[in-house]
């Protein structure tokens, strides 16, 4: 045998038995590389095969242990597949207590179970018999030499149950083992995103061309969107009468008529029109001087086997160097040659009530789709994956949870109604049902875990201190965390009344404020009681994370407005007690389907009712030239000693950009237009200490109108606040809109919301005619959803939401279905441990990891 091969054998089956920790090789696997390659091509390879174990060895230290040992098994078996190795191989009679079984190649993890990839520890370690379970039976072992992958199936017969005995299918194989994808066509694909069959897999269409329904041209009508099939008549360029645009031009007919097409600014297009000769457009038809024309269609050459096979065919996302023909093709053949050999995850169970099509089926016709019916099917199967691996990880996270246990505390009945008895208003019934909620949780015997939403002003903050006072009624500790100083100081005065007013259990001293202003020796005297006990409820910043806060028995943590923090943050803050329950609280309303998916690992309650005698804010669309009208208002209102907020538009560039025009338009209303009032500035790249010094001096009525960007969106109370102009209300989202319309009405006066647009135009925006119809968040929540997705609602749970490529969140059907089953299956199986579910959990930890000790993010 080659002595390079030889080599290579070595090394592998070195890593294999020391469970593939990259020291087979001193300093690593890649370390070898360079005198390797030398050897390699002396030895004659063929230079893909330099290229594949170069190429992926290079990284190998970087991989997980189960990945490096995908990546060697994948590699042996490329290497194997090589006609002239494998003919040595085969010839090569194995050495006693070399190989497992006499015959067979013993490269690192080649007699696995069938259909499934072993777990390092089930690899059979050379030298070592392996025991009959692990062993193939006869008509499932890989006869060796002989390439492992499946023989290209003629015809997708997607819906056929893959055919047994299953191949063994390596879904990591690198890009390189699909035929015709050398190097450089991998580097390619690499910029795509895909190094891996499986990626690639998984690299769905933008969408598909459905060549059944072509139209002729004479039918034409204009306005639709349609594909054509026309040979290119003419085709050149010319200067366009206006100046320097380049335009390709071409007439392209079919039987029934002509079309003129153009494109702008790609004079290419042109000598590429015409080599191509019969071409497939796709775009939008306008009307020009009377004849129906496209401009910038999407087009190709037309490939004329897929016309005939494929009637609806897939369009891909390409990069440079890449076409979609060959795109189309090379996913043709990895879909042919890996799709069948999927391995399905869920249970046929799941499959038969959920009504799925099988995995190898979904991805089959997610790609060249038998009929639009396959195709839905393969994207309903496809998307309920998506939701349902979501759901399975939050549901996952909640049991975590569950399992844990937390301490009982009680609150009968004549001791709260005696607590509410001494708040100077009655609680809302949302609140109360709320704080019902809150109680059950305490009496669980696990740690409570719930999210709390409640429009701004709804009164979510008395729930809280309920809450403390419950857990501080039996010498317990809570703490309450607040994004920045002034909301902490907020929530200091305003929980006041309810914690230490008259008839509390609590003293003054009992309940302290810590934030970075704190004076040292005060902040000395505070760790000092809550490491002894004496401080039984501390509300404050970040400062409350520090190492040398501790607490002598903290059981209740609330978290206001919790997407401002990060996991580690609450993460820093659960660690200082045992167990305690968590109340995380936001102001930003979540529609229901969106917060059943993206928090299922906490129980939500919602508080949907205002405060009585609240009046909603009144909300005006002005048009930009009404803008005195603005200013009118807003001076009649500074005259009664109120103030108001004007909020300048959003500036996309860049933040100094927005820094400058936020100065400038301070500089212009306090100068022109409202020279007696002294007026506050507030943007972006302020520090944040002095972010807070602004607000606080609004706050305290120093300044009178407050100019800011829209960082301004925080749950600060300015009661005396009834104006919120928004300058350039069009660009901002919904969400955006009703948070900053929070800011004010939070007093008894009546409030105002005055919105511009940036053009006239868009005073008939949609989104600015729903804030003026409804004050009620959820609902604007709820179209905000349909208008702009679930982005902007993901907060810092971004990272798992952001890789769905077909399903909907808005879909609250798909979401209920891939809920309900995920539920179903941790009913029957709480650990995950059935065989069946052995790839379900496996996916659940891949994507929830449980490094953050299973806390919510
Ligand atoms: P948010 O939910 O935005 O945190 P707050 O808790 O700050 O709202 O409450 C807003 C205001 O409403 C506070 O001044 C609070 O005292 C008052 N409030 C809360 N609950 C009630 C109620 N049931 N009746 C009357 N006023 C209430
Ligand atoms: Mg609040």
């Amino acid at each position: 045998m080659k002595t390079s091969i030889q080599k290579l054998r070595k090394y592998f089956r070195l890593e294999a038995e020391r469970g593939y920790d990259n020291k087979a090789v001193m300093g690593g696997l890649r370390n070898m590389l360079s005198s390797w390659e030398g050897e390699a091509r002396a030895d004659g390879l063929p230079e893909p095969i330099i290229q594949a174990v170069s190429s992926r060895l290079r990284d190998y230290h970087r991989l997980s242990e189960e990945s490096r040992k995908v990546t060697l098994v994948g590699l042996w078996r490329r290497i194997q597949r090589e006609p002239s190795i494998a003919a040595e191989l085969k010839e090569e009679a194995p050495t006693p207590g070399d190989s497992p079984t006499p015959g067979e190649a013993p490269t690192p993890g080649e007699a696995p179970t069938p259909g499934e990839s072993p777990t390092p520890g089930e690899a059979p370690t050379p030298g070592e018999s392996p025991t009959p379970e692990d062993s193939p039976t006869p008509e499932e072992a890989p006869t060796p030499g002989e390439a492992p992958t499946p023989e290209p199936v003629p015809q997708l017969a997607p819906e056929s149950p893959p055919p047994s005995p299953i191949p063994q299918v390596d879904m990591q194989a690198p890009v390189t083992e699909i035929q015709g994808v050398g190097p450089k066509r991998a580097q390619d694909l690499e910029h795509l995103g895909m190094t891996t069959v499986q990626e690639m897999l998984y690299n769905f269409p933008r969408r598909h061309d459905d060549y059944s329904k072509l139209k002729p041209i004479r039918d034409l009508e204009y306005g639709e969107v349609v594909t054509v099939i026309g040979t290119v008549k003419k085709a050149s360029t010319r200067t366009a009468r206006s100046g320097k645009m380049q335009l390709a031009e071409a007439i392209i007919s079919d039987k029934s008529g002509a079309l003129r097409v153009t494109w702008f600014n790609q004079p290419w297009i042109a000598k590429q029109l015409q080599q191509a000769q019969h071409v497939v457009l796709s775009g939008k038809v306008e009307q020009y001087l009377g004849r129906l024309t496209m401009s910038n269609p999407e087009w190709e050459a037309l490939d004329e086997t897929l016309l005939h096979t494929n009637r609806i065919a897939p369009v891909y996302a390409l990069t440079k160097g890449v076409g979609q023909r060959w795109m189309r093709g090379t996913m043709h053949k990895v879909v042919v040659d890996f799709a069948p050999y999927v391995a399905d995850p869920l249970p046929q169970e799941i499959l038969g009530k959920a009504s799925l099509i099988p995995l190898p089926g979904a991805l089959s016709n997610i790609h060249f789709p038998e009929s639009e019916k396959h195709l839905e099917d393969a994207q309903h199967r496809l998307a309920f994956d998506e939701i349902f691996t979501l759901q399975l990880g939050v549901l996952h996270q909640k049991q975590v949870w569950q399992g844990k246990t937390g301490r009982v505390f009680k609150s009968p009945n004549y001791w709260l109604a005696a607590q509410l008895n001494r708040l100077p208003f009655k609680l809302t019934k949302a609140q109360q049902k709320v704080l019902a909620d809150v109680r059950n949780s305490l009496i669980s015997g696990h740690p409570m875990n719930r999210l709390l939403q409640g429009d701004v002003g709804s009164g979510k903050t008395v729930v809280a201190a309920m809450a403390m006072l419950i857990v501080t009624h039996y010498g317990a500790q809570a703490a309450l965390m607040a994004p920045t100083s002034i909301l902490a100081e907020q929530h200091y005065e305003s929980m006041r009344e309810v914690l230490i007013g008259t008839g509390s259990e609590l003293s003054k001293d009992e309940v302290r404020l810590l934030i970075g202003a704190t004076p040292a020796a005060e902040k000395q005297a505070i760790r000092e009681g809550l490491a002894k006990g004496k401080v039984k409820v501390l509300i404050g910043t970040h400062a409350l994370l520090e190492d040398n806060v501790n607490f002598k028995d903290l059981q209740l943590i609330v978290i206001d407005e919790q997407h401002r923090f990060g996991v580690n943050q609450r993460g820093t803050l659960r660690r200082k007690g045992e167990n305690p329950h968590l109340l995380v609280m936001t102001a930003t309303p979540i529609p229901r389907s969106l917060a059943l998916t993206i928090y299922g690992d906490l129980d939500v309650s919602v508080i949907d009712e205002m405060p009585p005698g609240r009046q909603p804010v009144e909300t005006y669309i002005l048009y930009p030239k009404e803008r005195e009208r603005a200013y009118s208002l807003i001076h009649a209102q500074l005259e009664q000693g109120y103030q108001a907020f004007i909020i300048h538009p959003l500036v996309e560039e860049s933040d100094k950009i927005e820094e400058k025009a936020a100065v400038e338009e301070h500089a212009r209303l306090q100068e022109e237009v409202f020279p007696n009032y002294k007026l506050g500035l507030l943007h972006g790249r302020l520090p944040d200490d002095e972010k807070e010094a602004v607000m606080t001096k609004f706050r305290d009525g120093e300044t009178r109108v407050l100019v800011s960007t829209s960082v301004v969106e925080v749950g600060v109370d300015i009661p005396q606040a009834t104006v919120m102009l928004i300058e350039g209300a069009h660009r901002f989202g919904l969400a955006q809109l009703h948070q900053l319309r929070g800011r004010v009405g939070r007093g008894e006066e009546k409030a105002y919301c005055l919105l511009i647009p940036g053009k006239a135009e868009a005073a008939e925006n949609e989104r600015l005619l729903a804030m003026v119809k409804t004050n009620d968040g959820f609902e604007l929540a709820d179209l905000d959803l349909k208008q702009r997705g679930p982005g902007q609602f993901l907060g810092t749970r971004q990272s798992g939401y952001s890789e769905l490529q077909l399903a909907n969140l808005t879909d609250i059907r798909l979401i209920e279905k891939a809920r309900r089953h995920a539920q179903e299956l941790f009913k029957n199986d709480p650990g995950l441990s059935l065989p069946e579910h052995e790839s379900l959990a496996k996916i659940v930890k891949m994507i929830w990891p449980e490094e953050n000790g299973g806390d919510i993010s």
